[in-house]
This record gives C-alpha cells, sequence and structure tokens, in this order.
C-alpha cells in the first residue's frame, strides 16, 4: 500500500490551496476528493438549471433541529463551493481578530491577530488574482502593498449608485474579486464580465475558483495526486489515540482504506466535524479529537439576506457585483454595536424571482422585474453558541442545530441601504432572508485556539488530540466577521502550508 506524506480530505478553498502550496514541496501528496470534475457545459451559464433545477447542487438531505429535512446548498465538485462561489475575497478587519461586543452577545476574539494573517492574506490576493483598490474602504486593515490586479470598473446603474453614494458621504469600495482579467495570466479564455457569475460554475474557467487557482496546477507536480469520486468516511486511530493510521474511502467498487504520515481535513466546516463525529472509538468516544466536546459546535454561517431594490430604470448590466459598503460595519451614529456588510449581488435573473412568486406569475411580468432589479448582499455577523451546531443522527444522517442569533444590527442595515437607495432613486424592495439550507458560509466547528479545553484545534489546525491530524478549511474560525469567508480560509491554508511543510 501506498504511504503518502500528506493526505489531504477535499480539494475547495482549505484544501485545494494547501495542495497548491505544499506541491513544489516534492512530499508525497494525495487529494481525496468525494465529487468529479464539474461538467463544463452549457447548462453552467442556464440560470433555470441553476436557480431551478439545483443542477450542481448536491442531492443529499440534512436535518434541523426539528427534524424537518432540507436540502443543503452544498457543491461537492473538485474545487468544492468555489466552483459556484461569487470570488469576493475580502480580509476579515483588523478588529474582528479582537473581542468585539455586539448586540446580541460577545464576538470572541482570535488566538493569532491580523498581523499574523497579513503576509497570508497578500499571498492568497496574489494567488487568487484579487483585483481591488486600497484606501477606500474605510475598515480595511493595514496594508502597504497595493492590490496586484486594477479594481473592476462599475457599469450603469452601478455607477450610478456607486457615485450617489459618494455624493452622501458615504465610503463605497470596489469589490475584492478574484477573477481573471489579465491577458498575460491566464490560461483559457479572460473573464468577458457576464452575468451568470456569483451562484454559477465559469464556462471559461475565469473565476479564481480552486481547482483551476490550485488544483490544475498542482496536479502538474508528479508528486500530486487527485483521487475523485471518493468519499472519506471515517478515520482510524493507533491504540493510543495519539495517531492516526488510515483513512477509509469509499469509492466505486467498495471501500479502500488509505494511508500517509499526515491527514488533514479540508471537506468544509460542516462535513470535517461530521468526519470527526463519524470516527469515534474507544479512545474518542465522542468523536475524534473531540476531548473539549466542541466538535460541530458553534457552527456559524452569517445573518445573511438579500434585498431587490426595483427601480423605473432598466438596469442592462452585464457584470454586476463590483463594489461594497462597510460604513455601519461597526456601528452608525444610532447604534453603538455593529451592523455589517454590505456588496452587490450577482445579476438578477427571472428564474431567482421565480420561487419566491406566486404561482402562475406570467414569466414575462417576472423577466421585467428582473430587469429593473438591482440585487444586494447583505451579510452581519452571528455568534458562536454551542447549541448551534452539527449532530450525527443515529443512521449517520446529517443533523444541522441552528437559532439565529445577533439580528438587530441586521434588520437596521437593511433600513440604512433602503434609506441610502431611496435617496438616489425611488425604489420599492423586496428582501429576503436566508433559510437553514443556505450553509455558503460556514465556518466555526472546530475553532483553534492555544487551550484544548475550550478549542478543537490548536493554532496551527492541528488536532490538539492527535499528533498527525489537522483540519484546514472553514472549521477554525473563533467567529464569523461578516466578510466572506473565502479568502480567509485561503489565507489560512497558506499559514499552515508554512507549518507542513517544515515537518
Ligand atoms: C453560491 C456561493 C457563493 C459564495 N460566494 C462567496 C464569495 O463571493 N466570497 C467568499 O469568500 N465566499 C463565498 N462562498 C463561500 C466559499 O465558497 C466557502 O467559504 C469556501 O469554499 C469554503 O472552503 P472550504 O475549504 O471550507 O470548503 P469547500 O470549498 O466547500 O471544500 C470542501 C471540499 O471537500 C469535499 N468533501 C466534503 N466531504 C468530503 C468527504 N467526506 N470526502 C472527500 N471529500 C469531501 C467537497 O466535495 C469539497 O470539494 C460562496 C459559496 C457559495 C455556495
Amino acid at each position: 500500500m501506498t504511504e503518502y506524506d500528506i493526505l489531504i480530505i477535499g480539494s475547495g478553498a482549505g484544501g485545494g490551496t494547501l495542495a497548491h502550496a505544499l506541491a513544489s514541496t516534492g512530499k508525497k501528496i494525495l487529494i481525496v476528493e468525494r465529487g468529479d470534475y464539474l461538467p463544463r457545459e452549457k447548462e453552467n451559464w442556464d440560470p433555470g438549471e441553476i436557480f431551478l433545477k439545483a443542477r450542481y447542487k448536491t442531492e443529499e438531505k440534512w436535518y434541523d433541529k426539528n427534524g424537518e429535512a432540507f436540502k443543503p446548498g452544498m457543491y461537492y465538485h473538485v474545487g468544492g463551493n468555489t466552483k459556484v462561489y461569487g470570488a469576493a475575497l475580502l480580509r476579515l478587519r483588523e478588529r474582528d481578530f479582537e473581542e468585539i461586543h455586539h448586540h446580541g452577545g460577545i464576538s470572541p476574539a482570535w488566538p493569532l491577530k491580523y498581523a499574523d494573517f497579513q503576509p497570508y492574506y497578500l499571498e492568497a490576493e496574489k494567488l487568487y488574482h484579487v483585483h481591488g483598490e486600497r484606501g477606500v474602504d474605510p475598515t480595511e486593515p493595514p496594508e502597504k502593498s497595493p492590490y496586484f490586479y486594477p479594481a473592476l470598473s462599475h457599469e450603469e446603474p452601478l455607477k450610478k449608485f456607486f457615485e450617489g453614494m459618494q455624493a452622501m458621504g458615504h465610503k463605497p469600495f470596489p469589490l475584492p474579486l478574484g477573477l481573471r482579467l489579465n491577458e498575460k495570466h491566464r490560461e483559457s479564455a479572460p473573464c468577458i464580465r457576464c452575468d451568470t457569475c456569483d451562484g454559477y460554475p465559469c464556462l471559461v474557467d475565469a473565476k479564481s475558483d480552486a481547482e483551476i487557482t490550485c488544483i490544475k496546477p498542482a496536479l502538474k507536480h508528479e508528486n500530486v495526486t487527485l483521487l475523485r469520486n471518493s468519499k472519506a468516511v471515517r478515520l482510524e486511530t493507533d491504540a493510543s489515540g495519539r495517531e492516526v493510521t488510515g483513512v477509509i474511502v469509499e469509492k466505486e467498487g467498495g471501500e479502500e482504506k488509505l494511508r500517509a504520515k499526515i491527514y488533514v481535513l479540508s471537506c468544509g466546516a460542516i462535513n470535517s466535524s461530521v468526519l470527526l463525529l463519524k470516527s469515534a472509538n474507544a479512545k474518542h468516544p465522542n468523536g475524534l479529537a473531540n476531548s473539549s466536546g466542541l466538535v460541530g459546535r458553534n457552527y456559524m454561517c452569517h445573518i445573511n439576506s438579500i434585498v431587490l431594490s426595483l427601480h423605473t430604470s432598466l438596469n442592462l448590466s452585464h457584470y454586476e457585483k463590483t463594489f461594497g459598503l462597510n460604513d455601519f460595519y461597526f456601528g452608525a451614529p444610532d447604534w453603538e454595536y455593529p451592523l455589517g456588510h454590505i456588496q452587490l449581488l450577482g445579476n438578477v435573473k427571472k428564474e431567482m424571482l421565480k420561487g419566491g412568486a406566486p404561482p402562475f406569475t406570467p414569466s414575462a411580468l417576472l423577466h421585467g422585474m428582473a430587469r429593473h432589479s438591482i440585487g444586494w448582499w447583505i451579510s452581519s455577523e452571528d455568534l458562536p453558541d454551542p447549541e448551534n451546531r452539527v449532530v450525527l443522527k443515529g443512521n449517520g444522517e446529517i443533523g444541522l442545530h441552528y437559532t439565529k442569533n445577533n439580528q438587530e444590527g441586521h434588520r437596521r442595515l437593511i433600513k440604512k441601504l433602503k434609506q441610502i437607495i431611496r435617496a438616489i432613486e425611488p425604489a420599492i424592495f423586496l428582501s429576503e432572508d436566508m433559510p437553514i439550507g443556505a450553509v455558503a458560509h460556514q465556518v466555526g466547528t472546530c475553532r483553534f485556539g492555544k487551550d484544548p479545553k475550550t478549542s478543537v484545534l490548536d493554532v496551527n489546525c492541528k488536532a490538539h488530540d492527535v499528533e498527525n491530524l489537522y483540519v484546514v478549511d472553514g472549521s477554525f474560525f473563533p467567529s464569523s466577521s461578516a466578510v466572506n469567508p473565502g479568502l480567509t480560509i485561503m489565507a489560512n491554508a497558506l499559514r499552515v502550508a508554512d507549518v507542513l511543510h517544515k515537518l
């Protein structure tokens, strides 16, 4: 049986970035991925296939705290959830690493600080081709180097709103975006600024997802192997329980045991904790690496809403997701607590509106509404709560127990956005908050820390309880902040790669 140096389970933002960073070390690396390559086909850009038929989503059913089944927004492919992400790649704010008082409670301090992540953020921005502009967002953390790629321009009518906000004294900023617009740094066609990006796979491979950015180049190294359609179901340990001795993988033709010196879970925050819980044994009766009892707990996914502003004027823009607003991130003149982050959503399509519309609403009406709409994504911090957790049901199915908290700042943020939009152009609004199945921003289920009693992972993301087991995905976050998690997951993977490189 081949023994690898490092076995990485999962090929998304965490696992893909880690594999890429270690590929040139010559270490023998195996990436185990439950999904296959996401097919490149016309349907990649078909809103009906994406929003009505959920073509690329898993068919799995998970269960909420009342035992109600729901379909999670999970994408099991090489590249993981980044295959469909919006590629808005923001750093956490410097203060996000400290304790912050919210209306709904306390967002705890991280064991490491912004300065520990700063060089890795810079490296991740370069790797993922992030286009942006520093010095415009008043909350952005300190960085001396400019972005490696320039910010995207705003099309009409977004430009009108960007400038309208500026005229009101606000500080909208170009959204940092991981796209391949630069002719010199691409292998495939450059980004064509289409209207099917956030939520869709990229047909021309111009979105910086983990497959295109990391897995594909990593596989050019002969020491890196990718095993697709192979689901890790259990980790085994030696008799002491201190060392993982193998991972059991389900694939066509049955189960196989794979071995390595070091094992890295990068299955995403929910599935990594599921794998640990499923790997319970005599030495780890409550789940592998779970002496703290915290595996699966403190699940966070942001308090997210979509707001559509409907205007009399037409929105003929192609690529819409070009700016954000953080003026109320830490508070507002009339509210001392944090409210959160606003960014443009991708383009609104009639298929997106169909789900919420009464039955038999004419398609032409929905199309007309979509053409007059601008989509806004509103994101506020949810706070870690041990009762918000991943559990295994008796039959091994996944339970996700989640109760929203800290919602007052979010309500106020939506109100502020509506006031700002109305001051620029008359509008009516539709808004929708996200259901439990919207797990896109999942983090926190194996928090890192210095104390084994209050954290699952140490500051290097190694399990406190096991010598050769790491978790490198969204699981390690002690708090969620209010910005998208992707860049922090990628930067952390680069940080851990530096640790593993030396072993
Ligand atoms: C529609 C959408 C839009 C988003 N937009 C943004 C955005 O604009 N900006 C941003 O920062 N974030 C965004 N996100 C979130 C972002 O994609 C995630 O934060 C990020 O991908 C998480 O990285 P990860 O490594 O934790 O997990 P993933 O990237 O999901 O990777 C996990 C991988 O593990 C594999 N896997 C799982 N279980 C197993 C198993 N048992 N065995 C083998 N393999 C397994 C999965 O198939 C997957 O490939 C978005 C997500 C979605 C769904």
